[in-house]
C-alpha cells in the first residue's frame, strides 16, 4: 500500500464513545473541557450523545446506538476522512454484544491513523496536547495511487 499525508485542520472532527459503565466518566471528562471541545465537531454514538447533550453544554451530532450500528457509522466516516480523533472509552470488565464492531471501529482508527483515546489517561494526554488545535498532517492509505499502479 502506497501512503500520502492528508492535513486536518486546527477544527477537528472528534468522534465520542463510551460504553455503559463507563459514560459517567465520559461526560465527566466532557464537562472538564467543555471550552476545549466547543471548538471542534463532535459525533457520539447515540446513548453516549443524548446523555452528553442532556449533561454537557455541547452541540453534537448523534448517530445511532452503538450497538445499533453508531459504532460502524463512525468507522465508515474514518474511511472518508472526516474524523480526525476517536475517544473511546470502552469497557474491558464487560462483555459487549457488538463485540465484532468494536474491534472494527478500532482496527479503522488504526488503519487511518487517527489519534485514539481508549480511556480517560489518554484522553487526558490528547487534549492537552498542543496538537490538539493545530492543523496536522498524518499519513494515511492512498487508494487512488493503489488503484492507478493496478491498471
Ligand atoms: P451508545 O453506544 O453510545 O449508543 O451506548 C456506545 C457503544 O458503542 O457501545
Amino acid at each position: 500500500m502506497k501512503y500520502k499525508n492528508i492535513n486536518s485542520s486546527g477544527k477537528k472532527s472528534i468522534a465520542l464513545v463510551a460504553h455503559d459503565n463507563k459514560k459517567q466518566d465520559l461526560v465527566a471528562w466532557c464537562q472538564t473541557y467543555q471550552n476545549h471541545l466547543s471548538t471542534h465537531q463532535l459525533y457520539a454514538t447515540g446513548t453516549t450523545g443524548q446523555l452528553l447533550a442532556e449533561k454537557v453544554k455541547l452541540s453534537i451530532t448523534k448517530l445511532i446506538s452503538g450497538p445499533l450500528g453508531g459504532d460502524q457509522q463512525i468507522g465508515a466516516l474514518i474511511t472518508e476522512s472526516k474524523i480526525d480523533m476517536l475517544i473511546f472509552i470502552w469497557d474491558p470488565l464487560e462483555a459487549q454484544p457488538h463485540d465484532p464492531d468494536v474491534k472494527a471501529l478500532l482496527r479503522l482508527a488504526a488503519v487511518w491513523n487517527i489519534p485514539v483515546a481508549c480511556n480517560l489517561a489518554s484522553a487526558e494526554f490528547l487534549i492537552n496536547s498542543s496538537l490538539f488545535h493545530l492543523s496536522y498532517a498524518r499519513k494515511v492509505p492512498d487508494y487512488e495511487k493503489y488503484l492507478s499502479e493496478r491498471t
